[in-house]
């Protein structure tokens, strides 16, 4: 089994060394032909406006959408999150989402006196809490009926799942707890 990282911009090399603590191997994806040869898909922390441009010149937006439709397995976590989600709040005025996942997200939704922060999250199906590390993060301000809540913050979602669609508003690829990562991979093969 091969993950792909998507690999335009963000934190793709960090969720690269979570899955080879785990003994999974990770592909780089910044063409159509490497997202072909992969079994599920990583969307990065980064800068949802930059990595969604960045999609279209690298015409890989439109064959993303299409694995999505065809069961592709994806992990998105914070601005892999607001890409993930069909709907968004807070946005550039134009800004577009790869989608799949029937939420709406809130782009920096913590605003900014707290642009970042650390937090212990109980996350359904984990044992331990989660020391869940957030950066100018979103939320999931709604979801739809078929989405499992995975963990919230102060009431709000910042995890949830839908079929083999799963994301985080917070970065489990810094640190050394793959759990987040192995969850996806057990999903992966469910
Ligand atoms: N605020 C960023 C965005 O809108 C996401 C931040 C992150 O990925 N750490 O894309």
């Amino acid at each position: 089994m091969k993950v792909g990282l998507l690999a335009v911009q963000g934190s793709f090399r960090e969720h690269g060394q979570a899955f080879a603590r785990l003994g999974v191997e990770t592909l780089a994806v910044r063409r159509p032909a490497e997202l072909d040869a992969c079994d599920a898909l990583v969307l990065p922390g980064g800068e949802s406006t930059t990595i969604i441009k960045l999609l279209r010149i690298f015409e890989l937006l439109d064959p993303i959408r299409a694995r999505i439709a065809a069961g592709l397995p994806v992990l998105g976590t914070c601005a892999g999150m607001i890409l993930l989600a069909d709907r968004i709040l807070g946005g550039t005025s134009d800004q577009e989402t790869i989608g799949g996942l029937d939420v709406t997200v809130r782009r920096n939704a913590f605003g900014r006196q707290v642009d970042s922060f650390e937090e212990d999250l109980d996350f359904q199906g984990l044992s331990d809490p989660v020391h869940a590390v957030f950066i100018r993060a979103p939320w999931v301000e709604e979801a739809g009926p078929g989405v499992e809540i995975l963990a919230e913050s102060a009431g709000r979602i910042v995890a949830a799942r839908q079929g083999k669609l799963m994301a985080t508003s917070f970065h489990p690829e810094m640190g050394s707890d793959e759990r987040v990562h192995d969850y996806f991979l057990r999903l992966i093969k469910s």
